[in-house]
C-alpha cells in the first residue's frame, strides 16, 4: 500500500485554490533526498501564489504543493546520494540551478538562466515530506533554535543584501520591516553597522524592529522621510540603504536621501515599474545593487557562521501554527498583524 501524507496544494490557476490534499509520499529519484519536514515558513511568494499574481501566473503549472522555506530531517536518499546523509538535519536552498548555463559556469548559480524553484516549479514543503536535489539540502546546526533553521532561506536574502556592501561602522537604513527587513536589521548590527535606522509605517512591525536591533524606527507617513533622514544622518543621509519595502515612493525617497556616493541594495520586489531620477543618481554618485536569492553557497556559509556565533532571528516570528490552520495563517498575514508565520506539519 502506498503511504500518503498531508500537503497544501495550489490546485489550479486563479486566486485562492489552496486545498489540503492527501498525496503519496514522494520517492527520491537519482540525486535526490527525501526530507521529513519539521517546520515550514510562509513567504511573501506563497501569498503571491495564493492571490495568483503575475509572478505565479507566469511561472506555475498547478497542481503543485507550495512552500519553500523549511527545515527537516533526511529520511531517504535516491541513487547516487550517500546513505550517510540519512538523519541529517537540513534546510533548503530553494533555487535549483542548471549548472550548464554561462552564469552557472561563471559561479553565479543564483542568477542561473534556467532556475527552477521549490514550491513553484516543483512540489514544495507545505507537506509532511518533500523531495529535493541532494545538493540543495544544506546541513543545519541542530544546536541552534529550530525556528532559525526553518528560516535560513529568507535569512539568506537578508544576509546576501547585508554582505553586498561593507556595513562596518556605517549608518544603515533598512526600509520595510517585513520578516526579511527585520532580519536584515539584526544582521546589519551583527556585521558592525554603526547605526541602524528602520523605516516602517506599521506600528506593530516598528515595535518588532526595535526588538530586532534597530536604533531608531521612522514612520514615513508621519514625517518627511527625505528631510528627516538627512537631518539625523549628519545632514547628508545614510551611507547604505537596504531596501525591502518594494514600495515605489519608498524606493524613490531612498535615492534622494542616500548620501552622495552611498549604496542602495534592492531586496524588495515592487509590483510595478519604479520611475527614478537618473540625473540625480548620476550627479550624486548613487550605487544601486540588485539581488537575487542567495550566493550558492557562500551566503549559506556566512549565515551559518552568524547563527553559530549566537545570532538569533526568531524575534521576527509572530505565530507557529499547525499546518492544517494555513487559512488562518494567510488571513493573519493579510491583516498586517503578523510577522513571520511558521507551520508545523
Ligand atoms: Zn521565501
Ligand atoms: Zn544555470
Amino acid at each position: 500500500m502506498v503511504q500518503t501524507m498531508k500537503c497544501i496544494v495550489k490546485t489550479k490557476a486563479g486566486p485562492g485554490n489552496l486545498e489540503m490534499w492527501e498525496k503519496p509520499i514522494p520517492v527520491p529519484g537519482a540525486g535526490e533526498v527525501l526530507i521529513k519536514v519539521h517546520l515550514a515558513a510562509i513567504c511573501g511568494t506563497d501569498i503571491h501564489i495564493k492571490d495568483w499574481e503575475e509572478f505565479a501566473a507566469t511561472r506555475m503549472n498547478p497542481p503543485i504543493i507550495i512552500g519553500h522555506e523549511f527545515c527537516g530531517e533526511i529520511v531517504a536518499v535516491g541513487n547516487g546520494v550517500s546513505e550517510e546523509r540519512v538523519g541529517q538535519l537540513v534546510s533548503a536552498e530553494s533555487h535549483i540551478a542548471c549548472h550548464r548555463c554561462s552564469l552557472c559556469l561563471d559561479g553565479k548559480e543564483n542568477l542561473c538562466l534556467n532556475t527552477k524553484a521549490i514550491g513553484v516549479h516543483i512540489d514544495g514543503c507545505f507537506a509532511e515530506y518533500v523531495k529535493i536535489p541532494s545538493e540543495n539540502a544544506y546541513v543545519c546546526n541542530p544546536n541552534i533554535p529550530e525556528e532559525n533553521n526553518a528560516m535560513l532561506e529568507p535569512l539568506g536574502v537578508a544576509v546576501h543584501a547585508a554582505t553586498k556592501v561593507n556595513l562596518g561602522g556605517k549608518i544603515v537604513a533598512v526600509t520595510g520591516c517585513g520578516p526579511i527587513g527585520l532580519m536584515a536589521a539584526t544582521v546589519a548590527k551583527r556585521l558592525g553597522a554603526g547605526k541602524v535606522i528602520c523605516v516602517e509605517p506599521n506600528a506593530y512591525r516598528a515595535e518588532a524592529a526595535y526588538k530586532m536591533g534597530a536604533d531608531l524606527v521612522l514612520n514615513p507617513i508621519e514625517c518627511n522621510i527625505v528631510d528627516e533622514m538627512r537631518r539625523i544622518c549628519e545632514g547628508i543621509g545614510p551611507d547604505v540603504v537596504l531596501e525591502f519595502s518594494g514600495n515605489i515612493g519608498g524606493i524613490q525617497a531612498a535615492t534622494k536621501y542616500i548620501r552622495p556616493g552611498g549604496e542602495i541594495v534592492i531586496g524588495g520586489l515592487p509590483n510595478h515599474d519604479v520611475p527614478l531620477n537618473f540625473t540625480e543618481i548620476f550627479y550624486r554618485g548613487v550605487n544601486l545593487y540588485g539581488l537575487s536569492g542567495r550566493e550558492m553557497y557562500h551566503t549559506w556559509k556566512v549565515m551559518t557562521g552568524l547563527l553559530n556565533s549566537g545570532m538569533d532571528v526568531s524575534g521576527c516570528i509572530s505565530h507557529i501554527l499547525p499546518m492544517e490552520e494555513y487559512n488562518k495563517a494567510f488571513e493573519l498575514l493579510e491583516s498586517g498583524q503578523a510577522l513571520k508565520i511558521l507551520l508545523r506539519p
